[in-house]
């Protein structure tokens, strides 16, 4: 029944990666230098948007003045034309805003796969911004491969952009599902509780750690869903869905302030906005489509 789990947002951009070229130094050369080439600039975080609720990505020449001597970041083709990512300092925006990616995102300003897009291009350029060292010998590295991998000059160590494997998951018991609200969220949000990876585990000891520490519960069937890149800084998001028959939550006071039961009705009833001191998770948010999978029993066991 999980093939029927909706697909979540920032995935299948229709981007063409081409990754073949990124290893052809005259390809690199000659897409540079083609009329059609266009880079979407980043003020350090934040990309260039346009149109009228800045939900259009703000593509530049490659010529433009804005991006000349930075180090573009090649994405890929679009209908045959280059595309590149370029992380700027502080600059003025020519037209458009720098805007923070999340939160234009959770907004849901975004057409088509412009979300998905900026998000890949997001990742890569905070990888490159956060790592411009030899994490062996501390030298200074170079850009290679059109921005898929930073060679060390010093030790020829070769480094490729991190992914960090989060694991995020609905908890269920006899047709209800656990919602929590961490500390940090915004006052009413409630959502899947969330978790990295860590060394030596695999996503279902992951799902059932996070679950025992944050809220007590212990968790008997697993099963993965669907995923999501989440480019905040770089995380890859793996979707679960896990049962239990604990029902006393045991909440982890640093992290979790609040945890709730849910049946589908009363899902429903927050999706329509019918809860005064809750919040769903955004739609734009992995944990959004989960939640609304399980409402409608595409996913679960119960
Ligand atoms: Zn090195």
């Amino acid at each position: 029944m999980f093939d029927d789990a909706t697909r979540p947002a920032l995935t299948w951009a229709s981007l063409d990666r081409a990754a073949h070229l990124r290893t052809d130094e005259d390809a690199l050369a000659a897409m540079r230098a083609d009329p059609r080439a266009r880079a979407l600039p980043f003020r350090k975080r934040d990309p260039l948007l346009t149109g009228a609720d800045r939900g259009a990505l703000g593509w530049r020449r490659m010529d433009d003045p804005m991006i000349a001597g930075a180090e573009p970041v090649f994405l890929g083709l679009a209908d045959g034309a280059p595309r590149y990512a370029v992380g700027l300092g502080d600059v003025e925006p020519p037209e458009g805003e720098f805007l923070e990616m999340r939160a234009a995102l959770l907004g849901g300003a975004f057409a088509g796969d412009a979300a998905a897009v900026a998000s890949m291009a997001l990742a890569l350029v905070n990888w490159h911004r956060t790592h411009p060292r030899c994490t062996r010998c501390g030298a200074s590295t170079r850009m290679t491969q059109g921005g898929w991998r930073r060679d060390c000059p010093s030790c020829e160590a070769v480094h490729f952009p991190r992914t960090d494997p989060v694991v995020i998951m609905m908890i269920e018991r006899d047709g209800h599902c656990a919602l929590a609200r961490n500390v940090n969220f915004p006052e009413t949000l409630y959502s899947c509780i969330a978790g990295f990876v860590e060394p030596g585990e695999c996503v279902e000891e992951a799902v059932a750690r996070e679950t025992r520490e944050e809220l007590g519960l212990g968790v008997g069937r697993i099963a993965y869903v669907s995923s999501q890149p989440w480019p905040f800084p770089g995380s890859l998001m793996l979707g679960c869905i896990a049962e239990t028959t604990d029902s006393a939550f045991t909440l982890e006071e640093a992290e979790i302030a609040d945890a709730r039961w849910l049946s589908r009705a009363d899902v429903k009833r927050l999706f329509d906005g019918g809860w005064d001191d809750m919040a769903p998770p955004r739609r734009a948010a992995i944990a959004g489509t989960l939640l609304e999978d399980w409402m409608h029993e595409r996913i679960g066991w119960t």
